[in-house]
């Protein structure tokens, strides 16, 4: 059988072990499935306990942009590579960065081993500042967690399809009723 290094969730190396032997992820096909995957690292997989858990820690962050971000919703954004966080960030005000501007200043490397938490649909269009959306395609996103949709008239789905079309996966409506319940508040609907 072949043989593959595999990085697992924790950073650990397990160096030559085969693929069938590592119960702990995804990896239960058959060897060469998975080779393009282990070449770099596995994916780490995420219990619903775990989304629920960053997304708090991104609505924590997201109190953190009022009262300046105003007129701009509060949104929360973190990154997680590993099940670290690597990068925490907060809406700026307005003519600033988003949260997920913030973000990606901070962690400054690509996306392709981190997954996203946003506590709202990231921006679609360039407004005073660049799209969100696409800022995070361009780095190389491929997994997006986000909780709450952006009823703007200029959004509404459409930060989601921009990522969806660029082949990130995107999971919505994570913790939702919590994120709802603060920011709803300064959310614009018309
Ligand atoms: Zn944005």
């Amino acid at each position: 059988m072949n043989t593959y290094d595999i990085i697992k969730c924790d950073g650990q190396r397990y160096p030559h072990i085969g693929a069938q032997q590592w119960a702990g992820g995804q990896l239960r096909e058959a060897p060469g499935v998975f080779l393009h995957a282990l070449a770099r690292s596995v994916e780490c997989r995420m219990t619903e306990e775990d989304k629920e858990y960053y997304m708090a820690l991104a609505l924590e962050e997201s109190a953190k942009s009022l009262p300046a971000c105003r007129p701009n919703p509060p949104v929360g954004c973190v990154f997680v590579r590993n099940h670290e966080v690597v990068a925490k960030a907060y809406t700026q005000p307005p003519g600033h960065e988003h949260a997920e501007a913030m973000a990606l200043r901070l962690y400054g490397k690509s996306l392709e081993d981190v997954s996203a938490f946003v506590t709202l649909e990231p921006c679609s269009f360039q407004g005073r500042t660049p799209s969100c959306a696409l800022a995070l395609v361009a780095k190389g996103a491929k997994k997006v967690f986000v909780s709450v949709l952006d009823p703007h008239p200029g959004n509404r789905g459409e930060g989601i399809r921009v990522l969806r079309a660029a082949g990130v996966r995107v999971e919505t409506g994570i913790l939702k009723e919590r994120v709802m319940s603060f920011i709803d508040p300064y959310l614009t609907y018309s």
